[in-house]
Parts: C-alpha cells; sequence; structure tokens
C-alpha cells in the first residue's frame, strides 16, 4: 500500500479527532461559544456541546459568563452568553533544548507558558551517556522544583541537535557534540517514566511558533536559527516538514561562494554557515578590531565583558563601527539570498528568524526582507512574512516543549481514547 493513503478509522478515533479539532480551534482563538465552535468545526451543536462538557469534567476547558466579565453593564447585544477557553493549568509540558555545551530546562503549561527554566553547562568532549545522566537529574529536579503534579504532565519534549529519527527517538548524528545514534527517547522514558516526543531542536523551535507564536495558526513556514549551526524548521499544513531521513532544512549547507570560501565542518567550503553562523561573524569581526586596534570595536571587545561576544559586534554596530556595519550587511545579504533560495523551493507564507538573526535583528531583518523580496522569483518574495521571532532566546526550550504539546492537541493515534 503506498505511504501516504488514508487509514480506517474507528468510532472511538472520531471522538477523539473531534475533540482535538476543537482543543485546535480553542488553541487559535480563545473564548469560542458553543455556536461558534459548531459553526467553525462543521460539528452539530449536540455534539459540541457533548465534546465540551467531557473537556469540563477533565478541567481542560473552563466556561466564563460574559455578563461577568462586563462588571455589571449589560451584555451587548449579539455577544454570546457564555464563551470556553483552553485552562493554561490543566496540563503541562517539560521542555529540553540540547545546545552545543549547554542544555535547558523549562516547565510550561498548557499554552506553552514558561513557568520554570535552568541553564546547564555540559562538556562537548564528555561521553553522551554522561550528559544525558545529567539532563535526567536536571528534568526531575526541575519538575519537583515547580511543585506540577505529575499526573498532569502530558510529556518531556527534546528538542536535540543534528539529524533525529523521530520514529524512534534517536539522536543519529550532532556532530558539533560527536554524538551517534544517542538513544534518548528510550532513554528518558526509562529514567523519567513520561512520555517523550524528540525532534531536531530548529524544527522544535518551528513548532512551537506555529502553535504558540507568531505563526499560530500559518499553513507553511520556516523557522530560521543561526548560532553555531544554520538551520531551518519547516512547517507544512500546520505540521513539521522532515524529508525523508529527517534532513529537510540544512540551508547552512548551501554552497554560497563556488570560490575561495572558508572550509566548513561538512566538509565542503563555502556553505552558508561559513558566512552567517555566530563563529563565522565574530571570526570577522576579531580581524576588524585587529586591523583597527583603535577602532570602537577594539574598546567594546576590551571593555564591554557585560555583553556576550556576539553582543559586543552588535554593539559597536550599533555605536557607530562602519567596518562592522558594513560586514554585517554582507551576511545578511548573504542569509537573504539564501531565504531566497528557500522561498523558490518551499513558497512558505511566513519566515521567523530566531537565534542571533533575532538578537541582532536590526542588521538582518530589513536587509533579509529586501533581498528575499528581490531575488525570489515572481511575487513570492514580496508576499513572504519575513519576521523576528516574538520569544527571543526563548524559542529554542518552549519550541521543545511545544514538540509535547504537539502531540496533546494535533497526534490522535498516540493519546489514549
Ligand atoms: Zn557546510
Amino acid at each position: 500500500m503506498a505511504k501516504h493513503a488514508l487509514q480506517g478509522s474507528n468510532i472511538n478515533l472520531v471522538k477523539l479527532h473531534n475533540l482535538q479539532v476543537v482543543l485546535q480551534h480553542l488553541l487559535y482563538e480563545p473564548n469560542l461559544s458553543r455556536v461558534q465552535l459548531a459553526q467553525r468545526t462543521d460539528l452539530s451543536n449536540t455534539t459540541i456541546t457533548n465534546l465540551i462538557s467531557e473537556l469540563l469534567e477533565q478541567g481542560i476547558v473552563s466556561e466564563v459568563e460574559n455578563g461577568e466579565e462586563s462588571e455589571g453593564r449589560l451584555r451587548p447585544v449579539g455577544r454570546p452568553r457564555t464563551s470556553i477557553h483552553l485552562e493554561p493549568s490543566a496540563r503541562f509540558a517539560v521542555g529540553m533544548h540540547i545546545g552545543v555545551g549547554s542544555f535547558t530546562v523549562a516547565v510550561t503549561n498548557l499554552l506553552d507558558e514558561m513557568l520554570i527554566n535552568r541553564v546547564e553547562p555540559f562538556d562537548i568532549n564528555a561521553p553522551s551517556s554522561q550528559v544525558i545522566k545529567k539532563m535526567a537529574a536536571t528534568i526531575k529536579a526541575m519538575i519537583a522544583e515547580s511543585g506540577v503534579e505529575r499526573n498532569k504532565i502530558l510529556g518531556i519534549g527534546i528538542g536535540a541537535s543534528g539529524l533525529v529519527e523521530v520514529a524512534t527517538g534517536i539522536n543519529l548524528l550532532a556532530p558539533n557534540l560527536n554524538w551517534h545514534d544517542v538513544p534518548l527517547r528510550d532513554y528518558f522514558q526509562n529514567q523519567l517514566h513520561l512520555p517523550v516526543f524528540v525532534d531536531n531542536n530548529v524544527r522544535a523551535m518551528a513548532v512551537g511558533e506555529t502553535y504558540f507564536g507568531l505563526g499560530r495558526g500559518v499553513d507553511s513556514l520556516a523557522f530560521v536559527y543561526g548560532r553555531v549551526g544554520v538551520g531551518a524548521g519547516l512547517i507544512l499544513r500546520g505540521q513539521p516538514f522532515r524529508g525523508s531521513i529527517s534532513g529537510a532544512g540544512e540551508i547552512g549547507h548551501t554552497v554560497m561562494l563556488l570560490e575561495g570560501g572558508e572550509p566548513c565542518r561538512c566538509g565542503n567550503s563555502g556553505c552558508l554557515e561559513t558566512l552567517v553562523s555566530e563563529s563565522a561573524i565574530l571570526r570577522s569581526a576579531d580581524g576588524i578590531a585587529s586591523q583597527n586596534p583603535e577602532g570602537i570595536l577594539d574598546a567594546i571587545m576590551r571593555n564591554r565583558q557585560d555583553l556576550v561576544p556576539i553582543g559586543r559586534v552588535f554593539e559597536a554596530g550599533r555605536q557607530g563601527d562602519q567596518e562592522v556595519r558594513r560586514m554585517l550587511s554582507e551576511r545578511a545579504y548573504y542569509l537573504g539570498v539564501a531565504l531566497a533560495g528557500l522561498v523558490n523551493l518551499f513558497n512558505p507564507e511566513m519566515i521567523i528568524l530566531g537565534g542571533i538573526f533575532s538578537s541582532g535583528e536590526e542588521y538582518f531583518l530589513d536587509t533579509v526582507r529586501q533581498v528575499t523580496s528581490k531575488m525570489a522569483f515572481g511575487r513570492m518574495g514580496e508576499r513572504v512574512r519575513i519576521c523576528s521571532t516574538g520569544f527571543g532566546w526563548d524559542a529554542s526550550v518552549l519550541g521543545a516543549a511545544a514538540l509535547a504539546l504537539m502531540n496533546f492537541f494535533y497526534q490522535q493515534d498516540q493519546v489514549k481514547p
């Protein structure tokens, strides 16, 4: 049978499917009345009433008397008497973002709002078994610290570095950590006795934006992240698009310079990553600082220890270092060229920039918009909405938690009726 053929469904799954349809509508549009829900979902009023009573019983939704909200004033004509909204504290999720040399754990509520979080360093040369042991201990401690009831935790979402086999939760390859075939899902499920969902960390950020961020309800989007590496998480029809071996979105290894580019860790040279990653920009900034020992950048590099290194480069541009501004503008141009290619291939409705492209958005956003608009074919570049993440650096850990939350809102086959 063809892999994409539809599967049959039994009656319990139909009910579960309808529950999830209702939950999704409430996620994207809070405070709907039963009548509005029936209209939006094409379900009968009776079906909606039955589904809502079940969700009320489970504490997943609450009902608001609209009269109460307007503090004694008369309810406006035509406004429904009551409306339904998701109860943020009905369920919780744990998210863990695995970075290079540090990992972040957060506990969030049903709407992916952060309750607590913690960043822990780890030695990238340590064996993976030692690192994941520390991760499990941190997750345990964070769950205890959050005070959240364990039976209300939907699961643990893990945004891993590099290639992930989603079906098994195995981190096949994380070159920056020298990890091969690390069985993340099985390990954490055995240690923590909660469902575990693993995906690539940038794809997780795309999921977070699609359900809880700027991309709410958007049909197709790309989340483009730059830090140690450069990658894109792609969403198609509201779901992550992973490609045949989960490698879709590796735009960091698009060759931008056919000649004279710097060698890339992938084996090629002149890749996008060698131009716009954090380390590529820092290398270039070091060159500028050493050539201009009395320059603005050099002074900031020496005196602004309060800023992270890339923050010092951005600050030098802000204070008017022309060499820095020129370098950043050139790097933003290359990013724009690569994103024009992404637009031609994928034609997304929205592109969200994250990582250093977001923390340095004053250097990246406008240039990327202009270049993409000019270079992408036809009107595709003008139509795509390009913005910077609203989550800042939290996009990574909120995205990881969103993997567990997505399962609750979307994956009917994994939730027991
Ligand atoms: Zn490369």
